[in-house]
């Protein structure tokens, strides 16, 4: 599998769209292959058309506004104090790493990922997003989306 820093910092302003539309914070697995990826969060109903419009438009949005993407270490302990379990994901850190890589796309997203990023949210290009299915018996939302090839 290729991973594209493209299609991971797409994950990270997917998810900010995410959560400002449906006020759903925890993701819960991410896929990504090439330029298509997948993010799947906690959530308990089907969105709407409209709301899943809106997280495209927002996430647009913020690529366009191109800011920069964040990237750096942080003592574990020190970046629980200061930003909580926000930065974590379902799936758990293991208790022996102490140093976490985070990312922050300022008023957006903070999260602890290992991945490659871009160096800005216009590097990513148009994201759009393909299918949706909300999964009831899980109670969770997943979104798989695409990035342009030659934005
Ligand atoms: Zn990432």
């Amino acid at each position: 599998m290729i991973k594209n820093p493209k299609t991971d910092s797409a994950l990270h302003v997917l998810k900010g769209a995410v959560e400002k539309v449906l006020g759903a914070s925890l993701t819960t697995s991410v896929y990504e292959e090439g330029n298509k990826g997948r993010l799947t969060v906690e959530f308990d109903r089907n969105p709407t058309k409209e709301e899943i419009f809106e997280i495209e438009k927002l996430a647009n949005e913020k690529i366009q506004e191109n800011i920069e993407i964040k990237h750096f270490d942080m003592n574990r302990k020190e970046a629980e104090e200061k930003y909580g379990n926000k930065i974590y994901d379902k799936f758990p850190v293991p208790l022996h790493i102490t140093t976490l890589k985070i990312l922050e796309i300022p008023h957006w997203n903070i999260n602890c990922c290992i991945g490659e990023h871009t160096k800005t949210t216009g590097e990513i290009g148009n994201v759009s997003i393909r299918k949706y299915r909300f999964r009831e018996s899980k109670q969770q939302l997943e979104i798989g989306f695409e990035l342009a090839l030659f934005p």
